[in-house]
């Protein structure tokens, strides 16, 4: 009988948890936590969990909130949450958790920055 194997799903880019298998323990605790049932148990020592469902992820963060070692589970969300907004006056970039944003971004899009024409 062939063995059947467990594996991080490779066919999606969404990477919504990222292990450090240095610092994980592999207590489990983010596994029995998770309500969507996105990752499986660690595999065995020196393994972290599994991330078999990673597009299955809410993002309520439960998982990094129970772990038991800091750093050893940390949520990478994606692109179109990494919300980022600009003061108008000043040009300032925000966005939520960065420090030190890039600068402001000054090439105009197609049409300039001007107001919208109709029918646009
Ligand atoms: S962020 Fe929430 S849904 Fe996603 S893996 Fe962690 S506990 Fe599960
Ligand atoms: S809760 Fe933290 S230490 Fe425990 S298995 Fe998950 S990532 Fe590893």
């Amino acid at each position: 009988m062939a063995d059947a194997h467990l594996v991080n799903n490779p066919l999606t880019p969404n990477r919504a948890i990222q292990f450090d298998a240095d610092l994980c323990t592999q207590c489990n605790a983010c596994v029995e936590v998770c309500r969507c049932d996105v990752l499986a148990p660690s595999p065995g020592p020196g393994e972290p969990p599994v991330l078999v469902y990673p597009d299955e992820c809410w993002f309520c963060g439960c998982c990094v909130a129970h772990c038991p070692s800091p750093g050893a589970i940390r949520m990478e969300h994606p692109l179109c949450q990494q919300v980022g907004w600009k003061r108008k006056e000043t040009g300032e970039q925000f966005r939520l958790g960065m420090a030190d944003p890039p600068p402001a971004y000054v090439r105009p899009p197609v049409g300039g920055w001007g107001p919208p024409s109709k029918g646009r």
